[in-house]
């Protein structure tokens, strides 16, 4: 009798998460800025399957890894603010972590983000200090950020392939969409976030992918362009429409609803193959990397890390920092007790509260 494999733990559902989202980030970065067309005439007719050089490298990553990595800081801040304090706005804790994220981007932050006690261990990460085609919108709403929600009407993608933590945390659609709105204003940008991190959520619980985007889809009360692309995604993944006349109906993916529209439409299409769904995810005209990082989220959350190929965890830029954030992320947090702590307790709850202060 054939055996069958145990379902993925939620340590392999994290790490395949962050660092499936990693690597189809950093498999679209050569051809971001690049049509499809031209695409096909550097790669052959298939279009980009194996990492190029991008940012003078193999396998690394962009904006979109970066912000996520700091959405999953803010997360597990928030987590430590809460168990310490008893009270804590995540939105608040994540908004900080992403004024690190502009710091790492050589541009001055607000200086609470930044002081001796508030920096923790991921800004101190020297690999995170480059430029990588950074978003627009996120740079000048943070930029301008006081403690308040983005005055910008843009639902530029950069709210959505930054979400994919939210997933792994209690009230997710909320702290996705309260969280959007720190860098855009539009509902669009707003709903793919909450829509997309919601998915994750129900992925890890063990749903398969197709009922966990329509049950996330009915929480949008708006009857968002974000939700009805995603619906459009599931028609066309199930129907007879060639992959590259679908994924050009659904858009190019610069803005929010359109990047999920893809990144949804290739992880249906490609199942539990991780190859294909990242390079299906890559190889259109619009904003490559971002699409790929969603959907290699996604396919990653549902099937674990065990379905990505060796040879890319092996190349990917800052996998030992992605492994340690996705743990972080999912196991319980490491603080002694009040009373009768031993040694090795209280120095494990040091060690943690080093990496992530509360706040
Ligand atoms: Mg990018």
């Amino acid at each position: 009798m054939a055996s069958v494999s145990p379902p993925p733990t939620l340590l392999d559902r994290a790490k395949g998460c962050l660092l499936g989202g990693a690597i189809g980030d950093s498999l679209g970065a050569p051809v971001e800025f690049h049509t499809l067309g031209v695409i096909k005439a550097k790669y052959g007719e298939n279009g980009i399957q194996e990492f190029d050089r991008a940012y003078g490298m193999l396998g690394g990553i962009t904006d979109d890894t970066q912000m996520t990595l700091f959405t999953a800081e803010g997360l597990i801040r928030a987590k430590v603010r809460l168990a310490l304090r008893g009270v804590c706005h995540p939105p608040s804790v994540i908004a900080f972590s992403y004024q690190r994220w502009l710091h790492t981007q050589g541009e001055s932050c607000d200086r609470n983000a930044i002081d001796s006690d508030s920096l923790g261990w991921l800004v101190g990460i020297d690999a995170l200090h480059h430029r990588r085609a950074p978003g627009n919108t996120c740079l000048s709403a943070l930029r301008v950020w006081n403690q308040d929600l983005a005055k910008n009407d843009s639902k530029g993608c950069g709210s959505v392939m930054r979400s994919a933590p939210f997933g792994f945390c209690e009230a997710t659609w909320e702290l996705a969409w309260e969280s959007a709105a720190i860098t855009h204003g539009h509902i669009e940008a707003k709903a793919s976030a909450a829509i997309f991190a919601e998915t994750i959520r129900l992925l890890v619980a063990g749903q398969p992918l197709e009922a966990a985007l329509i049950q996330a889809c009915s929480l949008d009360r708006d009857e968002t362009r974000s939700a009805r692309l995603v619906r459009r995604a599931i028609e066309l993944a199930s129907g007879d429409v060639d992959s590259e006349s679908a994924i050009r109906e659904l858009g190019e993916g610069w803005v929010a609803d359109e990047a999920l529209g893809i990144a949804a439409y290739c992880a249906l299409k490609g199942g539990s193959d991780f190859e294909k769904v990242v390079r299906l995810a890559v190889n259109h005209d619009g904003d490559s990397d971002s699409t790929g990082a969603i959907a290699g989220n996604l396919v990653g959350a549902q099937y674990g890390v065990g379905v990505i190929p060796t040879r890319w965890l092996v190349q990917i830029e800052l996998r030992d920092v992605i492994e340690q954030l996705a743990t972080d992320l999912v196991t319980e947090l490491p603080l002694a007790p009040r009373d009768g702590a031993t040694d090795a307790q209280k120095q494990a709850e040091k060690a943690f509260l080093d990496r992530y202060p509360g706040g």
